[in-house]
């Protein structure tokens, strides 16, 4: 590899990309004629288009001539971007005014899904390449501000949430896949198929096929409500990175941004959610987390029981909803990176029509709520569809005033 010595910029870009081809090629990943002139160009490419690297195909990288400290991570992340464009394209398209072509489907709203994908996995690359790179997990934090916004959301150039993709679903995948290089090959499973289905159209059907393939999986709906467990506890190997890039500690207290209601003596019924939570709507593949926290006197514990109803309106063209789609969680204790909880999956049962819906409800009694830090409800919408569903839910206390012994004259 030839680099041009602007300044030394080429001798400094040169060696970080030595350990993504190392990483890569040990993950058997088919990766860029490396033999052939490898085409690095260091140039104002923030001015241009506000971040510094970007990869084209078939595998031109350009970096910022103002780089930032951490380059080797920016490197790792951008190579991994040639890795996909070596996955053969096909429906391509000119990009105008330059030699360089791009899949004609790339800034199409219905496939955001494969750009979403491409960019939560090349940052899994990145973590893959530079051990010490803690960058990767930067969209962490900001994936978890929102939710109940679609897994894939893609931001669009100049928008404040650039960077608010989900990463953490390569990492769930991985983690429980069962595929082979401690579950790594997943990842590459995914490019593989998306290059046997023609590389045309969108990703989740791809990811479907794939996730199809391993057990205990299923599909990314079957796959959904686990997800959603695991990014609310954080359970995750890289959870203290998570922790630390997003709350400043590895121990900090992370979790996906719920509605939080107090319940006590002044508050002994809530429902919602409010309006105003952004969590009313639940797009598709993304989750609300209600939180109901215990705030009784921990020394007046009187056998207070916490009843909870929740009620979902859904199409009625949308199949039936998967296990789990409602979950509550009874945390006695909540120390992150540790819980102690009991997870409740309640029955939804079908009510039947209600106007154009069709309306599932979830009851759960709750006897020890003195015992909680707090209980936590989600929703989670499995689907990947436009149609949206309605949720609310209502819990209240009983008994609501507390037994009290007379004493005997
Ligand atoms: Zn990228």
């Amino acid at each position: 590899m030839w680099l041009p010595n602007w300044n030394g910029r080429g001798q400094a870009v040169a060696p970080t990309l030595t350990p993504p081809i190392n990483s890569e090629s040990a993950l058997g990943y088919s990766l860029p004629a490396l033999a052939l002139p490898y085409q690095v160009y260091i140039v104002k490419v923030r001015a241009r288009i506000g971040q510094p690297g970007i990869t084209i195909p078939p595998g031109v990288l350009y970096f910022d001539h103002q780089y930032a400290p951490t380059l080797g991570a920016l490197a790792a992340h951008e190579f991994f971007h040639t890795v996909h464009w070596t996955y053969p394209q096909s429906c391509m398209t000119s990009i105008p005014g330059t030699i360089f072509q791009l899949p004609e489907h790339w800034f199409r709203d219905e496939n955001e899904d494969l750009r979403w994908w491409m960019e939560a996995t090349a940052q899994w690359a990145q973590h893959e390449a530079v051990g010490a790179d803690q960058d990767y997990a930067v969209p962490v934090a900001v994936y978890l501000q929102k939710p109940w916004q679609h897994i894939y959301y893609r931001p669009v150039s100049g928008d404040p949430e650039r960077f608010s993709y989900s990463v953490l679903f390569p990492f769930y995948l991985i983690e429980h896949s069962g595929a082979g290089n401690g579950g790594r090959d997943i990842i590459r499973a995914t490019w593989q198929q998306y290059q046997t289905t023609g590389n045309c159209g969108p990703m989740l059907p791809v990811l479907d096929a794939v996730l199809g393939n391993q057990t205990p999986l299923g599909s990314v709906r079957q796959t959904f409500p686990a997800y959603t467990e695991a990014n609310y506890f954080l359970s995750y190997q890289q959870q203290a990175d998570f922790r630390q890039v997003s709350g400043g500690a590895p121990n900090a207290d992370v979790r996906p941004n719920p509605e939080l209601r107090t319940l006590d003596n002044n508050s002994l019924a809530v429902s919602g959610p409010a309006p105003t939570f952004g969590g009313t709507q639940v797009e598709r593949l993304a989750a609300s987390y209600i939180d109901l926290r215990n705030g009784f006197n921990p020394a007046q514990s009187v056998g207070r029981r916490l009843d909870i109803t929740v009620d979902i309106y859904r199409n009625p063209l949308l199949p039936a909803p998967t296990t789990g789609t409602v979950k509550i969680w009874t945390i006695n204790t909540w120390t992150p990176p540790t819980a102690t909880y009991t997870t409740i999956q309640p029955i939804l049962q079908d009510m039947g029509l209600s106007g154009l819906n069709r309306h599932y409800r979830a009851t759960v009694s709750i006897p020890n709520f003195d015992t909680t830090d707090h209980v936590t409800i989600v929703f989670t919408n499995t689907e990947n569809s436009l149609l949206s569903p309605n949720f609310s839910y209502s819990a209240s206390i009983s008994p609501q005033t507390p037994t009290v012994t007379a004493t005997p004259p």
